[in-house]
């Protein structure tokens, strides 16, 4: 499902590199990645989602060579084939709960929206507990809350990837249990594969496999002290932006 292979990856500023010279997920596979924070865990995921381009090497997706698609294609194979819950959630703060759910039908021609798919979404916000503020503008929710739509907007359109970026880090242990019973439950009904990072030690019996990125990668020692996650300054995605231009021109 995915294949990495020789993979160096710098961002633009900063001194961060990460270096992975092989990396294999099997399709329907569930894997936890961890990692300590700075360690590359959300860079690695937004590789494997084309969100991010490598320098050098190789990210195989799906049995697509997302590092060989232009900007236009690779962001429509991920809006298709892959489910992404981000770790700052990158919710729409001008769409209500429910259509930050239904983005991916928004802002892909190719997906269909109709009935079933609001009943699936209108399901998927009961499973998660949130059915109660489907029309609530998705600024006035809490963190613990806005996660759990992120959960729902991965699992929309049935992606045959589910990557989900400390999917539970906002949410109290039954809330945690919940959603991650909801991803191991969607990836197993669809076959879906499933990497998830986490800091959690006691889920990753869970899994079918543990990734330690430290393991993976080949880390340039010159970086400075990691912070963390909370004091990351990051740019944040590039699909925010654009998914968030063309969620205005649908309206
Ligand atoms: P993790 O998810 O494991 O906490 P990240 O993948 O977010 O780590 O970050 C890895 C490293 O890259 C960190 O040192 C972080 O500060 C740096 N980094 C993250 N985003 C950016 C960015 N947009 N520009 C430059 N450096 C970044
Ligand atoms: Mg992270």
């Amino acid at each position: 499902m995915i294949a990495i292979s020789d993979l160096l990856f710098r961002y633009p500023e900063g001194e961060f590199e990460l270096n992975v010279p092989e990396l294999e997920v099997a399709a329907g596979e569930t894997v936890a990645v961890i990692g300590p924070s700075g360690s590359g865990k959300t860079t690695l995921l937004h590789l494997m989602a084309g969100i991010r381009l490598p320098q050098k090497g190789t990210v195989v997706t799906d049995e697509v060579e997302v590092t060989g698609l232009d900007d236009g294609a690779r962001r429509d194979f991920r809006i298709r084939r892959i489910g992404m819950v981000f770790q700052e959630f990158e919710l729409l703060e001008y769409l209500t709960v429910l259509d930050n759910i239904l983005l991916p039908y928004r802002i892909n021609g190719s997906l269909k929206l109709d009935g079933s798919v609001r009943e699936r979404a209108v399901s998927i916000a009961e499973q998660v507990g949130i059915a109660d503020k489907l029309n609530r503008l998705s600024t006035r929710l809490s963190h613990g809350e806005k996660q759990r739509v992120a959960v729902c907007r991965a699992l929309i359109a049935e992606p045959v990837l589910l990557l989900a970026d400390e999917p539970t880090g906002n949410l109290d242990p039954t809330n945690t249990l919940k959603v991650l019973d909801i991803l191991l439950d969607a990836a197993e009904a669809t076959g879906a594969t499933l990497v998830t990072v986490t800091h959690d030690h006691d889920l990753l019996p869970r899994f079918d496999r543990s990734i330690d990125v430290m393991d993976l990668i080949d880390i340039k020692h010159d970086q400075g002290p990691t912070l963390p996650d909370s004091e990351h300054i990051s740019s944040g995605p590039q699909i925010t932006q654009i998914d968030a231009d063309r969620g205005k021109e649908n309206e």
